[in-house]
């Protein structure tokens, strides 16, 4: 029996169906307006871990994911530029081919990342009509009101608001010296229609004018387009407890006055050298980054499944060798196994088994599962075990069964003592708080092929392959 945390109840719970066998599940997709990173892909292995282990205890999942192709702004609230229009601005493209064409990195990635991917994707923009009706019902029901630039929820007409991320909406306001848009009931109020400018590419006819669905809306009205209106599980990264999915509840507790969603299950985040990941201090790494780096997307993966998913889990390079080196070792094991001839008990069989499963039904512990690996591969070698090693790897999904490559293989050329000398002298600079000298001294290393990563330790040096 899976026992999963609960975002909305804030402990762990039996994960029961609302129709026994079936489990109907919605995940916050991408906004594809540039490459997904590390940091997002961090989620959907994630996503891919819960289902894998829904599958194995025999549930038959109906998953949606959206792609959001607009209404997404800059900031989660509604305020800025709508990220697609930026990107299509910024590249001299149309949104559409933005779109497009990171949708298909997208799958590109995922398919590398052996993530099991939801039954139905679905576009934003192929569901306006959906949105505009979602939008109209609950103007109908009291809950929306226009003002100048669009239409908005009310948040003070619904009375759970808060209820999954505990805000308290009356402290925050008090508290906050953020200015009000002055139209607007409440500063928490969020869009639900937005009324397009003449410039902004993406609108449509609504009964409010040329306009652009909010990013929330988008989520409530196809998860119950193909879900209905109450599901079981609902997922996405913690960063949308707060907001998106705190409004997507308002929204369709709203509209349908009752219960929506039964699980509301999200990931912790992934940090870069202990830090956020941003554009500006380039450290948001995508999947070609890492090959290119010299490891592959399954490497990754693994270094994810080292950490539960409610803990945030520090990127380092450092990291990243430790898990390429690991996955390694792994591959060979379970290769010897495979043409193993020893016996083993089957009451031996029966236990790892036993151990294995009690940690994925554990809220998803695959740390613990892991172990459970590292203990089967040190048993005598034999086919049986090797067979129980596959059985693991349907949630593990490391392919551990495929030869493994040449290159993987193959120990790292030792690194030139000119390089080692520039980051000690980059390191020399930083303890100096010398940070001008430090940038520098960086910029030389990443000219001669290489790139220096800061660890507790202090830093480690990878030659970026071209
Ligand atoms: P977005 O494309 O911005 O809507 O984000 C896609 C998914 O990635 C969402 O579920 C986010 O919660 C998640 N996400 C964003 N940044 C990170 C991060 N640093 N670590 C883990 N998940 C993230
Ligand atoms: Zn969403």
């Amino acid at each position: 029996m899976l026992k999963i945390y609960n975002t909305l109840t804030r402990r762990k719970e039996e994960f029961v169906p609302i129709d026994g066998e079936g489990v109907r599940m919605y995940s916050c997709g991408p906004t594809v307006y540039s490459y997904a990173h590390i940091g997002n892909f961090r989620t959907y292995v994630f996503t891919d871990l819960l289902r894998r282990v829904l599958k194995y205890d025999g549930f038959k999942i109906n998953g949606i994911m959206n792609i959001t192709d607009v209404g997404h702004l800059l900031s989660d609230g509604d305020t800025g530029e709508d990220k697609m229009q930026k990107s299509a601005r910024e590249q001299n493209k149309s949104p559409y081919e933005i779109a497009e064409f990171y949708t298909k990195a997208f799958l590109t990635d995922i398919e590398k990342l052996n993530i099991d991917m939801p039954e139905r994707l679905v576009k934003a923009t192929d569901h306006i009509a959906d949105m505009i009706e979602y939008v109209k019902e609950l103007e109908k029901k009291g809950y929306a009101y226009e003002i100048s630039d669009g239409i908005y929820f009310d948040i003070a007409k619904f009375s759970g608001y808060g209820k999954l991320s505990g805000v308290n909406l009356d402290e925050q306001i008090a508290g906050s010296r953020v200015e009000v848009n002055s139209e607007k009931h409440g500063p928490y109020d969020f869009a639900l229609w937005k009324k397009a400018e003449k410039e902004h590419i993406m609108q449509w006819d609504s009964p409010w004018g040329m306009g652009y669905p909010g990013w929330h809306i988008e989520c409530s009205a196809m998860s119950i387009k193909y879900l209905g209106r109450h599901f079981d599980i609902h997922t996405g990264g913690v960063d949308h407890v707060p907001i998106h999915h705190e409004n997507e509840i308002a929204q369709n507790e709203a509209m349908t006055g009752e219960k929506s969603v039964n699980y509301w299950i999200h990931s912790e985040f992934l940090l870069v050298d202990n830090g956020k990941m941003s554009k500006s201090l380039k450290n948001n790494y995508t999947v070609s980054d890492l090959e290119q780096r010299g490891y592959t997307a399954l490497d990754y993966r693994f270094f994810c499944l080292n950490a539960h998913y409610r803990k945030k889990l520090n990127f380092t390079f450092e990291g990243m060798d430790g898990a390429k080196t690991a996955l390694v070792r792994l591959k060979k094991a379970v290769a010897e196994h495979k043409n193993g001839t020893e016996k083993i008990d089957s009451e031996v069989l029966t236990e790892y088994k036993r151990e294995f499963e009690k940690a994925i039904n554990d809220d998803l512990n695959i740390p613990l599962a892991l172990g459970v690996l590292f203990k089967l591969i040190k048993e005598k070698k034999s086919a049986e075990i090797y067979r129980v090693i596959l059985d693991t790897d349907r949630i593990f999904g490391l392919k551990l069964d495929e030869e493994i490559q040449e290159d993987a293989a193959t120990e790292a050329p030792p690194v030139p003592t000119e390089i080692t000398a520039l980051a000690e002298e980059r390191k020399a600079a930083k303890a100096a708080k010398d940070y001008a000298k430090a940038d520098e001294v960086r910029k030389r290393i990443e000219e001669k092929g290489y790139r220096v990563a800061d660890t507790k330790e202090g830093y480690s040096i990878l030659k970026v392959e071209n």
